[in-house]
């Protein structure tokens, strides 16, 4: 454990602009919702910064000693091209360009989406809610909205009145009489004010459609589908709500007036935004055929993991720009470390990690203190990291004590529980015992002077992993 609660976890929230210390609504239990995927498209490495943080939230918040419970749906229906009331399904508009039905499109991404965070060494959510299994908990909200005087219909349509939350434009610092200005060009003559927005659409030509209290063919809107899943797995009031900054408006606006509308009461204390992933310094996008996805990196020679580690070498409240040079740094960073970790597996071993008791005073110690500030200091990933090379060189000049050796190997590995960036070791074929035999075989055949003989035994240790390195004191290895 890494004794974060000593340290105090400051998390910034966008609503009120400022870090915070972090406080759970029940003691020890953290519940958490995260905005996913539109499953129209694989997602690309941009959408994975979101959910890479997710990932390292959850995490931090475990290590601190918190039961998590956390929450990530899938956007199945609902979501409009320009994320607000206009435009075609995305993920019709995707069934009629490859001709299939959505449902189809649904499962095919779904099923990439899971393989990539597996890959990128997320942790599963304990929930991963479709909107499409949820229409009745969202026909029951919007039920409640209407009854409440926040809601009004139209025909089979159904608008929130956001004139009737005081607070709307809170979150994301709009102002209402702002967006009604900005809103005159595209006017829909069924709103009451222009910035309201749509619950419940009706469209014969939808393909994903419901029969409900309604009318016969409708479908949700994709703000109401986040407040109904939220609520249905983590209660009305819950602790953190997060998405790409794009999410804050309108998606989380809508989502609070609605939830605080319906509820009554308080929705969520901490939103928190990961800013975007770029490109070359630009905009990622389809059309500029730079949305790269995880197979993109893999055929230029990049892990998942090497990708993982790009995005925690950032903050995730600093924009970060993707490039192949950078992708080439984290790669060959994030193998130094994973090289330092066998080495000190060889001169080390995990029950020593284990029992240190982080109070020599080291240098070692020093870098762990300052290791975990960073981390509760709103998820400081560069930070932290940062503590990390220094005593990686200090290794490699070889004057390091046994106990030293066992503090670095404990903090490199509670490191990786934070940011899952170690490979997993290879189960070896060969055991410690017979690494040695064929250590000591090959230094007879070289005495011998049977060089061909020594070769052959050092691509036999080397095909199982095991990597040689012939120092002053003798021969020194480690498994790759
Ligand atoms: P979508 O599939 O469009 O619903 O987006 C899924 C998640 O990815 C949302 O939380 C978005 O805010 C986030 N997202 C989209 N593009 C990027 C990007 N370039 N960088 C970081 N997050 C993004
Ligand atoms: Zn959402």
């Amino acid at each position: 454990m890494l004794e974060f609660r000593a340290v105090d976890l400051h998390l910034y929230n966008t609503y009120s602009r400022k870090k915070e210390a972090f406080q759970p609504i029940e003691d020890g239990v953290v519940r958490m919702y995260h905005c996913g995927p539109t499953v129209y498209q694989r997602p690309h490495i941009g959408n994975y910064r979101a959910f890479v943080f997710a990932d390292l939230l959850r995490r931090v918040l475990e290590i601190a000693g918190y039961e998590v419970i956390q929450v990530m749906n899938l956007t199945d229906v609902g979501h409009l091209q320009d994320d607000a009331d206009q435009g075609e399904d995305k993920l019709e508009a995707q069934a009629r360009k490859e001709q299939v039905d959505p449902w189809q499109i649904v499962a095919k991404v779904s099923a990439q989406f899971f393989a990539d965070l597996e890959a990128l060494g997320v942790q599963p959510a304990h929930h991963y809610p479709r909107a499409t299994d949820h229409i009745e908990e969202m026909v029951e909200m919007i039920q409640l909205l209407l009854e409440k005087g926040h809601a009004y219909q139209v025909g089979e349509n159904i608008y929130f009145d956001v004139h009737s939350f005081p607070h709307y434009g809170k979150l994301s610092g709009n102002r209402l009489d702002e967006l009604e200005a900005g809103a005159r060009l595209a006017i829909n003559p069924e709103k009451k004010h222009p910035a309201d927005f749509a619950l419940w659409k009706s469209d014969a030509k939808h393909l994903m459609k419901w029969e409900t209290v309604f009318g016969p063919h409708g479908y949700p809107g994709w703000h109401i589908e986040c407040s109904a899943m939220a609520r249905k797995y983590l209660g009305e009031h819950f602790d953190i709500h997060t998405g790409g900054e794009d999410n804050v408006f309108p998606h989380h606006e809508c989502e609070i007036a609605q939830s605080c509308s319906a509820w009554d009461g308080p929705f969520v204390n901490l939103w928190m935004h990961t800013k975007f992933l770029q490109v070359d310094g630009g905009k990622m996008g389809k059309s500029l055929g730079n949305a790269y996805s995880l197979d993109d990196l893999a055929a230029r020679g990049f892990s998942a993991l090497d990708f993982r580690f790009l995005l925690l070498r950032g903050h995730y409240r600093s924009p970060l720009n993707f490039t192949w040079e950078a992708m080439q740094g984290a790669q060959e960073a994030r193998k130094n470390l994973n090289d330092w970790r066998n080495r000190l597996l060889a001169v080390t071993d995990e029950k020593q990690a284990q029992a240190v008791d982080w109070r020599s005073g080291s240098a070692i110690c020093q870098a762990r203190k300052t290791f975990l500030a960073a981390l509760a200091d709103d998820l400081n990933t560069p930070e932290a990291l940062a503590a990390l090379f220094p005593l990686r060189n200090a290794f490699l000049q070889g004057h390091w004590s046994g106990a030293e050796n066992a503090e670095a190997l404990a903090l490199l590995l509670q490191a990786n529980q934070v940011f899952a960036f170690l490979q997993q070791q290879e189960s070896s074929t060969l055991s410690d015992e017979e690494v040695e035999a064929l250590i000591a075989a090959r230094g007879e055949a070289r005495l011998a002077k049977d060089f061909a003989r020594a070769d052959a035994l050092r691509d036999e240790l080397s095909a199982a992993g095991i990597i040689l390195e012939d120092t002053a004191e003798g021969v020194q290895w480690f498994r790759s």
